[in-house]
């Protein structure tokens, strides 16, 4: 098999994981909806419960459907394996769980989706986490911002929403120099558009709710793990490389090697924090999967369109799609993501504020919704939504200043969506 020629990635997004039913032949993934697996004897249930042999047990921990989803996740993304979790916002926590503990810190990007600022700057405190916040283009300062406490690198590929390209191949040498994994959340890109662990990533973060379903019809999340980092080389991460007081001093780095991420993720992240996602939800996601590539490089074509439209139009103050010559990130996209960005960008305009709310009422065609990477068009106004938790300074330091909408380009005919704009624009 290891002479055979590697597939290309429409084909993995459609078959990657999954194979006949071996009990049914059934050629789709059956939706597995139990919540407990027969062992064969006692033998049997103690090899499962020692992880000496590989197999299902309770669905919190591990379930059939939900593997196939792991699996093909962890292939598009070129990783070694993946846990998927019930939500992007879990995924965040189960990457950093094994890393962290109290005192320790996260160094991560300005940057980021407005909930990921609030999970990092508020929540994770109650955990004695801490995270530093930095902006990314200043490299220098997010090496300066490690400290010996330092656990880990944070950063969006593509960030929402503000249409920033990081520098992944830069930041990874960061974390790396200093010892640490890199962790980027690949939520906006999707693995069709980039994938960050071949520029450097040692953890990859989605979340499924968005581009990977694809249809707004699923909360879920996933960490894909490279299986490239060392977790061994210094004493920073205990709870991979010592023996682990709670799974009876078992030492995941030393047993699992490559998989000692994932396996701890299972064993110990799924097993207590319980953040499970849920057959039902993995077979949807599945689903839009299969489709990943058509509808990516639709939502890409259209944002194209749009985005330049809307830049051409007086009532617009500015556009931040990277995809537009007029980006300061547009040289940076088209090295990283030669694909395109994708389907996501902010419009600032230059009404202002209330200029900002019209619009959203006004639209027809396009959702006012707190999501994004739907097939149908939608909008927001974060400052007066999912960044309103935050100070002036930090929407700002989002790209989601007072007079910014949010826009999740859809996959409609790009010409019905610029009608809708042009008519719900005020003048
Ligand atoms: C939506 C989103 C999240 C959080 O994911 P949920 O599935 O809503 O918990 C994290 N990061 C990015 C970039 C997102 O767009």
């Amino acid at each position: 098999m290891t002479d055979a020629p590697a597939f290309g990635f429409d084909t993995l997004a459609i078959h990657a994981g999954a194979r006949p039913d071996p009990a049914t032949g059934a050629r789709q993934t059956p939706i597995y909806q139990t919540t407990a697996y027969v062992f064969r004897d006692a033998d049997h249930a103690a090899a499962l419960f020692n992880l000496q042999e590989v197999g299902y047990i309770y669905s919190r921990l591990t379930n059939p459907t939900v593997a196939v989803l792991q699996e093909r996740i962890a292939t598009l993304e070129g990783g070694v394996g993946a846990v998927c979790c019930s939500s992007g916002h879990a995924a965040q926590i189960m990457a950093l769980f094994p890393l962290m503990a109290p005192g320790r810190n996260v160094v991560v990007s300005t940057r980021l989706y407005g909930g990921s600022i609030t999970q990092f700057s508020q929540t994770i405190k109650r955990f004695g986490w801490s995270a530093k916040f930095v902006d990314f283009e200043d490299m220098a300062a997010v090496a300066a911002a490690i400290d010996d406490d330092t656990r880990a690198v944070f950063c969006e590929s593509v960030a929402n929403p503000g249409g920033y390209v990081t520098d992944l191949p830069a930041a990874a040498k960061v974390a790396s120099d200093a010892g640490l994994p890199l962790i980027v959340d690949n939520t906006s890109a999707t693995p069709y558009l980039c994938n960050p662990i071949a520029h450097g990533a040692t953890l990859v973060v989605h979340s499924m709710t968005k581009y990977l379903t694809g249809n707004g019809t699923v909360t879920g999340g996933v960490v894909v793990d490279s299986g490239t980092f060392d977790w061994s080389a210094s004493d920073k991460f205990p709870s991979l490389s010592q023996p682990e007081p709670a799974y009876h001093g078992l030492k995941f780095h030393e047993t699992f090697g490559p998989l000692a991420f994932t396996f701890h993720g299972i064993a110990i992240g799924l097993r207590d924090l319980g953040m499970t996602l849920n057959p039902q939800a993995a077979h949807y996601t599945l689903m839009g999967i299969e489709t990943l590539s058509l509808r990516m490089e639709r939502h890409c074509q259209n944002a194209q369109t749009i985005a330049e439209w809307l830049e051409k139009d007086d009532r617009i103050e500015k556009v931040t799609y990277a995809g537009l010559a007029s980006s300061p990130y547009h040289a940076r996209a088209k090295a990283l993501f030669p694909k395109g960005t994708g389907g996501l960008f902010t419009v600032a305009l230059k009404g202002g504020y209330d200029a900002c709310v019209k619009l959203v009422g006004n639209l027809e065609l396009f959702s006012h919704v707190a999501n994004l990477g739907d097939t149908r068009s939608l909008i927001i106004h974060p400052a007066s939504t999912t960044h309103r938790q935050l100070t002036e300074a930090q929407q700002v330091a989002a790209g989601a200043g007072p007079n910014v909408v949010r826009i999740s380009i859809g996959i409609e005919n790009a010409a019905d969506l610029i009608r809708d704009l042009d008519q719900a624009l005020p003048r």
